[in-house]
């Protein structure tokens, strides 16, 4: 039987991968975006070379209304959900001194609101079948070690991870839930937020990565496809760091 996996933010970056990733297994797809439709469609294009059944769906994570809406469209069109990625994530970064509560709110709704809401829906189906479910979050190596101008980002990414063991505890034996946690990975948004096409080379100087190089999203795809797999079927409430050993906690 098909599987079915909801991916939020999966129609750009890391997401985009993990997407691209599961059309190839011929996983039926709901991928969830915000704003960039262009982005969508051009994500969804892709995944269509390797699997025909992909769903777009345009919604705020952070928002019960659309969150249910999107998981019934999940349901009435492919009758189960098997995986969910709670990928899509948002970065304000300032100060603490210049944070305003509004960069508060929208960032740990995204990331933090989202997973919650996301997770909690598709588990109330994922838990009925016979086959359970999977869920994994996409945290972030500053959930552990914090950032400066993160402490938005840094608190919710480290809900996420908290949540994570939550979510292993309750739902097993059905559900397996697991984090990925990311290092410095190329994408449009990493790029550009941290001016990568001028001073990458000061950046990874300073970073003194093992591995030399920024990771691409496929190679987070891959811990996801690991997780997923039946390889993995004692792993549960872990995270698993893919950082080229920046940070080896
Ligand atoms: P991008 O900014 O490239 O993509 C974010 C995706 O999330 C987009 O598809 C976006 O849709 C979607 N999204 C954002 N807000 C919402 C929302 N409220 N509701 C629904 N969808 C939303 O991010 P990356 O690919 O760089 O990162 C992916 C994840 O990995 C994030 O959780 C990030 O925190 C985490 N991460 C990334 C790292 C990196 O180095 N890149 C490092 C560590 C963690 P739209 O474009 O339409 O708004």
């Amino acid at each position: 039987m098909k599987r079915t996996a909801i991916v939020t933010g999966g129609t750009r970056g890391i997401g985009k991968a993990i997407a691209v990733m599961l059309a190839k297994s011929e996983i039926n797809l709901v991928l969830c975006y915000n704003h960039d439709s262009n982005s969508a469609e051009l994500a969804k294009r892709e995944c269509e070379r390797y699997h025909k059944n992909i769903l777009l769906f345009k919604g705020d994570v952070a928002n019960e209304t659309l969150v249910s809406t999107m998981i019934n469209t999940s349901l009435n069109a492919f009758s189960t959900i098997d995986i969910v990625v709670n990928n899509a994530g948002l970065n304000i970064d300032k100060p603490l001194l210049e944070l305003t509560e509004q960069d508060w709110d929208s960032v740990v709704d995204t990331n933090m609101k989202g997973t919650f809401l996301v997770s909690r829906e598709a588990a109330k189906a994922m838990i009925n079948q016979e086959t359970g479910g999977h869920i994994i979050n996409i945290g972030s190596t500053t959930a552990i070690r914090g950032r400066k101008n993160g402490v938005n980002y840094c608190a919710s990414k480290a809900g996420v991870l908290a949540m994570t063991k939550c979510f292993a505890l309750e739902l097993g034996p059905k559900i397996r839930s697991n984090c990925v946690i990311p290092g410095f990975t190329v994408t449009d948004e990493i790029i550009e937020r941290f001016d990568l096409e001028r001073r990458l080379h000061e950046e990874l100087l300073e970073r003194k990565i093992p591995l030399g190089r920024m990771a691409w999203p496929e190679e987070i795809a891959g811990a996801v496809k690991f997780l997923i797999s039946d390889d993995a079927r004692y792993v549960n409430g872990q995270k698993l760091i893919i950082d080229g050993g920046e940070y080896m906690f």
